[in-house]
C-alpha cells in the first residue's frame, strides 16, 4: 500500500504543478490545448448536436461484462458485435483481474445486474515479456521516484487470461456466473476461446 500511496503522490504532485499555473481555471488551462484536445472538443459538439440515445439505461442490456486490455487496437464493441448499452467493458492495461477490476464487476453484478463475464487478452500485448525490474527503473528515471508498482506483465498469453478468469472465479464477491477467457488476435480480428 505504500507504494501505490507513493505514485498517488506522485500523481498529486503532477497536478499540483499543473494547478498552480493557474489555480482557477484548473488543468486545462496550464498549457494552451493541443490541437488533439482541441479537436476531441469539437467532435463532441456534434456528437451531443445529434445525440439520440437518452432512453438507454444504466444496466447493460445483454447482461454482459467484459474485461479487457486498454490497447487502442481493440475496438470491443466491433470486435464482438455489441452496441452502446450492451455491455460493460472494463479496461486497464493486460486486461488485469485487479483490485480495481474486480470492484468494477462486483458494481456490474450487484447494482446492474451483469450475470456473465469475458475475459479477452490479445496478441501483441504492451505487457507481454515486459522486463518489471527494467520499467520500474525507467519509471525512477523518468519521475525521481522509486516505486516497487507491479506492472502485471506476463510471458505466457493464455496462461496469464486463464490465471485472471481463475481470480474472477474464485473471488468470494463475484456471482457464481459463466467467466469466460478468450483472446484476441490484433493480426487478424478474431477471438480464440480458451479451452
Ligand atoms: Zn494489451
Amino acid at each position: 500500500m505504500q507504494n501505490d500511496s507513493q505514485f498517488a503522490r506522485h500523481s498529486w504532485y503532477i497536478c499540483g504543478v499543473i494547478d498552480d499555473a493557474d489555480p482557477v481555471a484548473g488543468a486545462s488551462s496550464a498549457t494552451s490545448p493541443s490541437p488533439e484536445y482541441q479537436r476531441i472538443v469539437e467532435e463532441n459538439r456534434r456528437f451531443g448536436a445529434v445525440f439520440d440515445r437518452s432512453a438507454l439505461t444504466a444496466a447493460p442490456v445483454r447482461g454482459l461484462a467484459v474485461l479487457t486490455c486498454m490497447d487502442a487496437r481493440i475496438l470491443v464493441e466491433d470486435a464482438l458485435g455489441l452496441r452502446v448499452g450492451d455491455a460493460h467493458i472494463i479496461r486497464n492495461a493486460g486486461g488485469l483481474a485487479t483490485g480495481d477490476a474486480i470492484r468494477s464487476l462486483v458494481v456490474s453484478q450487484q447494482l446492474l445486474g451483469t450475470q456473465e463475464i469475458l475475459v479477452i487478452g490479445h496478441t501483441g500485448c504492451g505487457l507481454h515479456e515486459v522486463d518489471e525490474a527494467g520499467l520500474r527503473l525507467r519509471l525512477a528515471e523518468a519521475t525521481g521516484h522509486e516505486t516497487s508498482l507491479s506492472f502485471g506483465a506476463f510471458a505466457d498469453l493464455d496462461a496469464m487470461v486463464a490465471e485472471q478468469v481463475r481470480k474472477i472465479r474464485a473471488h468470494p464477491a463475484i456471482l457464481d456466473v459463466p467467466v469466460h477467457g478468450l483472446v484476441y488476435e490484433v493480426e487478424t480480428g478474431h477471438l480464440r476461446e480458451l479451452a
